[in-house]
């Protein structure tokens, strides 16, 4: 009772959040010092500041995060359900995962509600021990029990996948773009020396030269040497990179573990029978991926809507889908989701509900809504700083975004800076911009904006992923 009473006068209590097991209470409450997480007995592997009214006061630490989740199984990712479409909610603020569930309204989807790839982490200077726990208290407060994953994305080195592995990330996203060769430029002379130097050279001639692959839906797929050299000069050596990185992940985790391979962010896009090559070599290999993310026709964009030839896109996507059916039925994987509502109709359809989309970016676009509502101060200052970097931040994303082209900050009142953020080039600019504003003092002063005006925050957060779910068909009644 006294306990209850000084919660009461000294905090408010996530009311979602609390939860008794064998005696003891748990609960996620607001001080005049944030979020801390609330204990009615000091337990072992917790640490805080004893009360003298008895209980613990925790800091919202990756300590206290494990010790949290090891009480609460529902708290430790979990692998996607097989049946269902699968969205990534990636959160580089950590402070957005409560919105994210408020999105789900019990749609039919897995959430990974944890995601961050090795770059975003450099970018925004966090760890994989940092996103996960700050996850961790987002489900916590929500009392989210019905599970989500945890995506270590764009893997590029096996030690960063390990390292994910031992913190129980469920889905690891092997990034071998590195590898990838652009095979469509060179002449053939050059492809065909290229090739002889693979050491499956010989063994790609068996396996592909005059056969014929049936593809429910499409027809029967053929290469023709040419095209066998091409797609192995291009794929081949990150086939052999995805191979490894998965047969070091079955050594560290036996139990198992979700897998996808994404050549998304390479230069030119993933044709059909080149994914065939992709898929079918690493199936041969034993790889047991859930989803492949190919590099997709058209201007696939950070933070903004695809633009390209829609009818060439809905083709591709169709055989895409026919051949992850074909090969495996895993789900063909989306990458810089965000906003992008004019595919959304297309792949539910094509894929028949065998999905995986990720965002990012547009949930950190939403927070500077909330600055640019609450704070323009705040809000001029991170537009202008974000257009100072753009050329340095720029470097390493798809986008075409020109900072001229953006309205002048001086000509708009406070009531028309979020026109910077709908509009094109201003989306773009404040999106690739994350990492420099985050890691500045500006990064501070908006999470303490995103603090104060929470319930916003959330909201805003909530109806903005649901318009994603809502394009993606999955959630009744929207
Ligand atoms: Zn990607």
């Amino acid at each position: 009772m006294e306990l209850k009473k000084l919660l009461e006068t000294r905090y408010s209590v996530y009311e979602h959040s609390v939860h008794k097991l064998q005696g003891a209470t748990f609960a996620l409450v607001r001080g005049s010092k944030g979020r801390r997480l609330f204990l009615s007995e000091p337990l072992s592997g917790f640490s805080g500041e004893a009360l003298a009214e008895g209980g613990l006061l925790c800091p919202l630490t990756v300590e206290n995060a494990f010790a949290l989740e090891h009480v609460f199984s529902w708290l430790s990712p979990q692998r996607i359900l097989e049946e269902e479409a699968s969205f990534g909610f990636g959160d580089r603020l950590g402070l957005a995962t409560p919105g994210h569930i408020r999105a789900l309204s019990s749609a039919a989807v897995f959430p990974i509600l944890v995601q961050q790839s090795v770059r975003e982490n450099a970018r925004t200077d966090r760890t994989f021990e940092e996103v996960l726990a700050q996850g961790i208290f987002g489900a916590f407060q929500e009392g989210y029990e019905a599970g989500f994953g945890a995506d270590a994305d764009h893997l590029k080195r096996i030690g960063d996948a390990l390292h994910a592995a031992d913190l129980g990330y469920t889905l690891f996203t092997c990034d071998p773009g590195d590898y990838v060769v652009a095979a469509e430029r060179l002449s053939l002379q050059e492809a065909q020396r290229q090739f002889a130097l693979l050491p499956e050279a010989d063994d790609f001639r068996r396996e592909y030269l005059g056969r014929t692959f049936e593809i429910d839906g499409i027809g029967s797929l053929a290469f023709s040497e040419e095209e066998l050299i091409r797609a192995a000069v291009k794929y081949g050596n990150a086939v052999d990179f995805a191979d490894k990185l998965y047969h070091a992940l079955t050594v560290r985790l036996p139990q198992g573990f979700d897998y996808e391979v994404s050549v998304d962010e390479t230069e030119t896009p993933t044709t059909p029978l080149e994914h065939l090559f992709v898929a079918h070599e690493l199936r041969r290999r034993g790889v047991d991926f859930v989803s492949l993310a190919p590099r997709f026709v058209g201007a696939m964009e950070k933070g903004v809507d695809w633009r390209g030839d829609l009818e060439a896109f809905r083709r591709e996507l169709r055989a895409h889908a026919a051949i992850a059916r074909a090969v495996g039925s895993y789900r063909l994987s989306l990458h810089s989701g965000s906003d992008k509502f004019t595919l959304y109709p297309f792949l539910a359809k094509e894929t028949r509900g065998l999905w995986h989309v990720k965002t990012a970016g547009t949930s950190y676009l939403i927070a500077l809504e909330v600055a640019a509502h609450r704070a323009p101060v705040l809000f001029r200052e991170i537009a202008q700083f974000s257009m100072e970097q753009f050329a340095k931040d720029r470097a390493s994303y798809h986008i075409s975004a020109d900072p001229s082209l953006i309205p002048s900050l001086e000509g708009l009142s406070d009531d028309e800076l979020p026109k910077i953020i709908e509009e094109h080039n201003g989306r773009q600019v404040l999106h690739v911009a994350f990492g420099s504003v985050l890691r500045s003092h500006l990064g501070n002063k908006l999470r303490l904006v995103l603090d104060k005006w929470e319930e916003e925050h959330y909201e805003g957060l909530a109806q903005h992923l649901g318009r994603h779910l809502d394009g993606l068909e999955v959630r009744n009644g929207g």
